[in-house]
């Protein structure tokens, strides 16, 4: 009897320890959901001004350079502080599109769906000219092709076959993919060496070294997936010994575009039956040059724990054949209107956060998150002393970058003992679906370069919707896409979750570094 009523005892001080800790903080979750979820959200606005007004956001171009103009005075005319930039480098070329169209002319005329790759060049005004495949298996191959180039149309890729959308383009999480997830046990580390083919390497090196000096009029790939009109697209190939990089500093770079798959693959069936392909092409482009990009980063003041910060951000650029509604734009409004949120919520509750809160929108995500991760190693190094003590002041970072979905709950990336502490926090919002909980980590995106140095770094579990397989890097990604309801809900949590982290005696719980384990 005494020892069950030990027991009793030491869960009843566990649990109460726990909730003295992450009690909900009504009154703030009240004022978030009252201004965040319905007429008074400015969610879609500010997603208007990044995409429609501001948008595409390619990291270097003058377009991302407007965009973060006009966040700085947006953020500013908020009330928040220390609104500034933070440059990282090296970052060599801008790229502006400028004008650009696309035309087959024999055996019939035809108007070409295509659009140049990031960082291609102008070609030499309008150029004209048959298309010609190169069909490449090893470099021996390259000589038929040699002094035939010249005034043509290089076609790279093979047919892909297409078949008709059965299924509905856009899907959310049902409770079974919820319930596999929240199964899901701890992660373990993935081996490095991803069977690199090397021999593909050099192959390719040795057919752009070769394209770059045959010079024909573009290159001409395929959507590597999409169709119905949606085309994915991302940055030119360059032809450098050192890299295929377009972006970097006196890269060589021939005019290149992607064209749609149904486009595409006729030009190839054509050419199987010896009938000609004649097209015409104008790209008009300049590089802009720059020598760095910057990410932007705002506050809210802490008071009693200051010195301490909460972090929470998205990219703000994007990929250049759209306006980046869902990727980022999607994720950049929501981080934007958290701030915004938790403004309204401190002027209304009269309650100040404890810690500091700061707001990063980073750019280079799309290039390999040069900007969080040369933040990350600037302020936050666990390596060095200076830097490790500031990471000991973080909080946490929390992320979202998965398209317009709603939020469902939140990957763990390994972190157990956040688990405890969110499950909590995520009970004010059962109402809205969020309740999954995997441990499972995420990829791809900005908490990345924070997880590595051991701050709690978080990615929110978002519906795919038709992220994958319709916006992202596609055409397509406008703002149309966007779910209102679903970026006022994912702010709503967002901001939630930033300001009971703030609130907390404590900063999160952290992994056992790698040593430790
Ligand atoms: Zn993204």
């Amino acid at each position: 009897m005494a020892k069950q009523l030990f027991i009793f005892l030491m869960l009843f001080i566990a649990f109460s320890s726990l909730n003295a800790q992450d009690t909900l903080h009504q009154q703030m979750i009240n004022i978030l959901k009252d201004h965040g979820m319905g007429e008074k959200s400015e969610v879609m606005e500010i997603a208007s001004w990044i995409t429609d007004v501001h948008g595409p956001r390619l990291t270097g171009s003058p377009g991302l350079e407007r965009a973060l103009v006009w966040a700085e005075e947006t953020l500013n005319s908020w009330g928040m502080s220390n609104v500034h930039r933070e440059a990282w480098a090296p970052f060599d070329r801008g790229w502006e599109l400028q004008h650009f169209e696309m035309h087959a002319h024999s055996p019939q005329y035809w108007t070409v769906l295509a659009y140049p790759k990031a960082w291609s060049p102008s070609t030499k005004g309008t150029v004209s000219g048959e298309v010609v495949y190169l069909k490449v298996n090893d470099e021996s191959d390259l000589e038929n092709y040699r002094g035939k180039l010249k005034g043509k149309f290089v076609l790279m890729d093979t047919i892909r076959d297409v078949s008709e959308w059965m299924d509905p383009p856009a899907s959310r999480y049902d409770s079974e993919d919820l319930l596999e997830m929240a199964n899901a046990t701890m992660p373990t580390p993935r081996p490095r060496n991803r069977n690199y083919n090397l021999s593909r390497f050099t192959l390719n090196r040795a057919i752009w070294k070769m394209l770059n000096e045959e010079k024909p009029h573009a290159v001409l790939d395929r959507s590597y997936k999409g169709d119905l009109g949606t085309i994915f697209v991302s940055g030119a190939v360059a032809s450098g010994e050192e890299s295929f990089r377009p972006y970097e500093k006196d890269a060589a770079v021939i005019p290149q575009a992607t064209v749609s798959v149904e486009h595409y693959n006729r030009m190839l069936r054509l050419l199987s039956k010896n009938v000609p392909v004649k097209i015409s092409m104008e790209i008009k482009a300049r590089y802009t040059p720059v020598k760095e990009q910057y990410n932007l980063i705002a506050e809210i003041p802490g008071s009693d724990l200051a010195d301490e910060v909460v972090i929470f951000g998205a990219h703000f650029d994007s990929w250049h054949t759209a306006t980046g509604a869902t990727d980022n734009g999607a994720g950049s409004a929501v981080m934007m209107e958290t701030a915004r949120l938790l403004l309204k919520g401190i002027e209304e509750s009269g309650i100040k956060p404890r810690r500091t809160l700061r707001l990063a929108l980073w750019t280079g995500e799309e290039q390999g998150l040069f900007g969080s991760r040369h933040y990350v190693k600037e302020h936050f190094d666990d390596t060095k002393p200076e830097t490790l003590q500031k990471n000991k002041k973080v909080a946490a970072y929390y992320n979202l970058d998965n398209g317009t979905g709603k939020i469902r709950g939140v990957y763990l990336q390994g972190n157990e003992g956040a688990g405890t502490v969110f499950r909590q926090w995520l009970s004010a919002f059962s109402d809205l679906d969020a309740n999954t909980l995997t441990l499972r980590n995420t990829g791809g995106t900005d908490h990345l370069p924070f997880d590595g140095v051991n701050i709690p770094g978080f990615q929110f579990i978002q519906d795919p919707i038709a992220y994958f397989n319709r916006t992202h890097h596609s055409n397509m990604d406008n703002w149309d896409h966007l779910i209102e309801e679903d970026l006022q809900q994912a702010a709503t949590i967002i901001a939630s979750f930033v300001w009971h982290t703030s609130q907390r005696d404590e900063i999160l719980p952290r992994k056992p570094r790698r040593s430790e384990q």
